[in-house]
This record gives structure tokens, C-alpha cells and sequence, in this order.
């Protein structure tokens, strides 16, 4: 298990996750209102494929690949009136072609045949889609608004635990974590702000606690620069 900074929030008198909550996203809000996906995509269906493919790359590669992409294959159907090399060929770039290929087929097939080509908003129906993992569920429900739990990815969950809201290092015990003191309303953007936090100050090596809006609430500031 990673190493917790809950006891140490209460240790200096931080208060409560509940408490501090509110005002950690209410900052990261302000400090990051141009916080949201960085995938590039004009429909729901062109949002699932992009999450798949942001699998182990970066969403700047992703929308390298998507922009001549989703100029070939505009409806589900174009993904299967392909070979599986050719559209292999088209993902290529983003890496793990050869699954990532399977999978998007696989996924098309089952919209056009169980949710008439759209794609679902329930995180459960988007689970049953051919390689679509809980991550991509949860990214995917949130950008079409209807967010059921909370994306957590590495900048989530080292965030997260600096910030002493959860001692787990297991990313469904972490969401499990966050879903109880983030307010619903907030489950979509809370991720989005982590992230961009994370990138910008509190980066995993060398996080900038001396500029950090975040640094009188939170438990590890300056203890984590090592
Ligand atoms: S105070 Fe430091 S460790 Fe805490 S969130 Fe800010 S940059 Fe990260």
C-alpha cells in the first residue's frame, strides 16, 4: 500500500477529507477552469474510440491518429465493412494496434446490434462493449453527462493520496474512496481537475508546493519533494 497521508492531515490539524474536500475542488476550479478532455472527437461514437485508443498513449498521439481517422469511418458500420489489417493499419500509431483494432470492431458490432448504433450512457451497458474496461466506461458516461463514478487514473490516484482522501493504491478502492466525499456534481470535472493539477504543479518527481493553491490543505506538501 502506498504511503497514507490521512494520518498525517489529521496529525496537522488539516481537518476531515469531508471538510476539505469543498475547498479542494472549489481551488482547482478556479486554478484550472480550462480543465476538461483533451481527446478531440465530434460525436458519441468518435468519443468511445478515442478513449480506446488513449489506452497507453497520450491523448496528443490519439488525435494525431483520429483526425485523419474519423475522416474514413464516420458511422459504426465503417469500422466492420473493413478488414481487421486495415483498420490495424489506421490505429497503428496509437500502439497495441492489433486489440485495440479487435476491440473497436468487436464494439461496433455489439452498438449496431444491441443499442441500434448509439452508444450507451449506463456504465454497465458500456462494460458489456468488447474491450471497454471500467476507466473507459467511467470517461465515457461522464463526458455524455451522466457521470456514475469517478475516472482514476495515475494523476488521480497519486493526487488522491497525497492529498490524504484515500490510503489505497488500488484504483477501484481509490474511486470507491472519492465517491464518497466528492459531491455527484463534481464526479465528472473532479477527475479532469486532479489530472490538469497534475500536469501543471504536482507533478510525481518534483511537485511545486511552493506555488500550490492546494499546499495549506494539503498533508504531504513539501514532504513529497524528495
Ligand atoms: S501541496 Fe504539493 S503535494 Fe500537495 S497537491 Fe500541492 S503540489 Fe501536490
Amino acid at each position: 500500500m502506498a504511503r497514507s497521508f490521512v494520518g498525517e492531515a489529521r496529525r496537522r490539524g488539516l481537518g476531515r477529507r469531508r471538510e476539505r474536500i469543498g475547498p479542494i475542488v472549489a481551488r482547482l476550479a478556479d486554478e484550472h477552469a480550462d480543465a476538461e478532455i483533451a481527446l478531440r472527437f465530434g460525436s458519441d461514437v468518435e468519443l468511445l474510440i478515442s478513449v480506446m485508443l488513449s489506452a497507453q498513449t497520450t491523448d496528443a498521439n490519439v488525435n494525431r491518429v483520429t483526425e485523419q481517422l474519423f475522416r474514413k469511418y464516420r458511422r459504426p458500420e465503417d469500422y466492420l465493412a473493413v478488414t481487421q489489417e486495415e483498420l490495424e493499419r489506421d490505429v497503428y500509431a496509437t500502439g497495441f494496434f492489433r486489440q485495440k483494432a479487435k476491440s473497436i470492431r468487436g464494439s461496433m458490432r455489439v452498438l449496431l446490434e444491441e443499442f441500434d448504433g448509439s452508444v450507451p450512457r449506463r456504465v454497465d451497458d458500456l462494460l458489456r462493449l468488447p474491450g471497454v474496461a471500467r476507466k473507459t466506461a467511467n470517461v465515457v458516461a461522464a463526458e455524455l453527462g451522466d457521470a456514475q463514478g469517478i475516472v482514476v487514473d495515475t494523476h488521480v490516484r497519486r493526487l488522491s493520496q497525497r492529498l490524504g482522501l484515500t490510503r489505497h493504491d488500488d484504483p477501484v478502492k481509490i474511486e470507491r474512496d472519492l465517491v464518497r466525499i466528492v459531491p455527484r456534481a463534481d464526479w465528472a470535472r473532479f477527475p479532469h481537475l486532479l489530472i490538469w493539477h497534475g500536469r501543471r504543479v504536482c507533478h510525481a518527481r518534483t511537485p511545486r508546493c511552493e506555488t500550490c493553491v492546494l499546499a495549506d490543505l494539503c498533508p504531504s506538501a513539501r514532504l513529497t519533494a524528495s
